[in-house]
C-alpha cells in the first residue's frame, strides 16, 4: 500500500492525484445515491438498481484510492461512467443530458501520469466514440414519454451542473499540478543541491541587485568570501562523503549566524560568498570573526568522529561608485592574503 504523502516530487504528485479522485469521488458518489431513489420515483426501477451497483463501484473506488492505490481507483471510475452513460442515454434520451459526464472522463483519465500515452489516446477515443454513436442512435430521437419537457430540461439542468463542477474540480488540481511544478524548476534552478544554500547564479542576481539598491540609498553594503582550510585534506583522509557532510553542516553552522537581511550563497566546491546589506568593513569582521571563532572551536562529529575545521575569510566594503563585481574581487584578494598569512584568520581589503 503507497503512503499518501505530501512531501518528495513523487509524494506530490502522488497527493494531487489523491486529491482530485477523492474530491470527484464524493461528487460521483453523492450523484448515484441521489439517483437511486430519482430513478425509482420516475418509473425506471432498472436504472435505480443500476445506480445502486454504481454507487457501490464508486465507494470502492474511492476506498482503493485511499489506500494509495490511484490507477485503479481512475480506471473504476472511468469505466463506471461509460457504462452508466450508455445505459441510462437511450432508456431517458439525449435530451436528458447524462452524456454530458463523458467530457469530465477525458481530463479526469489524463491526470493519471502511470497511464502511457497509447492508454490515453486509447480512453480518449473510446469516451469520444461512446458520445458520438450515443448522438447518432439517439439524439434525434424523442425523450422517454414517461417524463415531462420540464422535468427532462431540469435533469439536463442538473446534469450540465454536476459535470460542469467536476471539470472544475479537475482543471483546479491540474492547475495547482502546473504552478508547482514551475516552482520545483525555479527552485532547483536557484539552489545548491548539496547545501540548500543559494547557488552562484542567484546570488549574482542578489549582488547585482543589492549594489544598485545600495548605491540609489547610499547604504553601507559589505561582501565576505569565505574557504575551507585544507578542505581537499579531509575529502583525501576521511573520503569524499565525509567532506559533504561537513559542507553541509558548515553552511547551516554559517546561516544560523546571520541576520535576516544577510545572504549566503555557495560561490564554488568549497567557498561561500556572503552579502551583508546596511553593514560596513567593522561589522563585517565582527561577524567573520565571531563565524571564524565558532566554527574553529566546533568539533563536527560525523559517523561517531570527530573533526576540527577551520575558516579563512576575505571581506570587502563595498564603495558604491564601483561595480559590485570589483568588491568581489577585492574579497577573493583578501581571501587569498588570509591564505597566504596562515589561514584561520578574517582579513580585510585594503
Ligand atoms: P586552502 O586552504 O588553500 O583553501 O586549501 P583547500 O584544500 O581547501 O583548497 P583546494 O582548492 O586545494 O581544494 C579544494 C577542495 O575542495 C578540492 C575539492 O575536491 C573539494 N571540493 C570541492 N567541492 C566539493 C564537494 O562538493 N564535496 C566535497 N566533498 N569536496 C569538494
Ligand atoms: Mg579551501
Ligand atoms: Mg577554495
Amino acid at each position: 500500500m503507497n503512503k499518501i504523502t505530501k512531501n518528495g516530487s513523487d509524494g506530490r504528485q502522488n497527493y494531487r492525484i489523491f486529491m482530485v479522485i477523492n474530491s470527484v469521488g464524493y461528487v460521483g458518489i453523492a450523484v448515484h445515491l441521489v439517483l437511486i431513489p430519482l430513478f425509482y420515483w420516475l418509473g425506471f426501477p432498472s436504472l435505480s438498481c443500476l445506480n445502486i451497483f454504481s454507487s457501490m463501484l464508486w465507494i470502492s473506488a474511492w476506498i482503493v484510492n485511499q489506500q494509495g492505490r490511484h490507477n485503479p481507483a481512475i480506471v473504476l471510475m472511468t469505466m463506471e461512467v461509460m457504462l452508466h452513460t450508455l445505459l441510462v442515454v437511450p432508456t431517458v434520451g439525449w435530451q436528458a443530458g447524462f452524456q454530458y459526464y463523458l467530457f469530465a472522463a477525458v481530463p479526469f483519465t489524463l491526470f493519471n501520469n502511470k497511464f502511457d500515452g497509447k492508454a490515453i489516446i486509447f480512453v480518449s477515443i473510446a469516451l469520444g466514440l461512446e458520445f458520438i454513436l450515443l448522438s447518432v442512435f439517439t439524439g434525434d430521437q424523442p425523450p422517454n414519454p414517461t417524463l415531462s419537457d420540464g422535468l427532462v430540461r431540469l435533469l439536463d439542468h442538473a446534469n450540465i451542473i454536476i459535470s460542469f463542477t467536476a471539470q472544475c474540480i479537475i482543471s483546479y488540481y491540474f492547475r495547482l499540478a502546473s504552478i508547482s511544478l514551475e516552482q520545483e524548476l525555479e527552485n532547483q534552478a536557484h539552489t545548491d543541491p548539496l547545501t540548500g544554500l543559494y547557488n552562484r547564479r542567484r546570488m549574482t542576481d542578489f549582488l547585482v541587485e543589492q549594489g544598485k539598491l545600495s548605491a540609489l540609498e547610499q547604504t553601507t553594503l559589505s561582501v565576505a568570501f569565505v574557504d575551507i582550510d585544507h578542505f581537499k585534506k579531509i575529502n583525501d583522509n576521511f573520503g569524499h562523503e565525509c567532506g559533504d557532510e561537513i559542507l553541509r553542516s558548515i553552511a547551516d553552522f554559517i546561516k544560523r549566524q546571520l541576520r535576516k537581511e544577510d545572504t549566503l550563497a555557495r560561490w564554488g566546491g568549497e567557498e561561500f560568498l556572503l552579502l551583508l546589506p546596511h553593514t560596513d568593513i567593522d561589522g563585517a569582521r565582527v561577524l567573520a570573526e565571531k563565524i571564524r571563532k565558532t566554527i574553529a572551536e566546533h568539533y563536527f562529529q560525523i559517523g561517531g568522529c570527530e573533526y576540527a575545521v577551520t575558516l579563512t575569510i576575505g571581506l570587502c566594503e563595498h564603495q558604491t561608485e564601483n561595480p559590485i563585481e570589483e568588491s568581489i574581487k577585492f574579497a577573493d584578494i583578501a581571501l587569498y592574503r588570509g591564505k597566504q598569512a596562515g589561514r584561520n584568520r578574517v582579513m580585510c581589503y585594503s
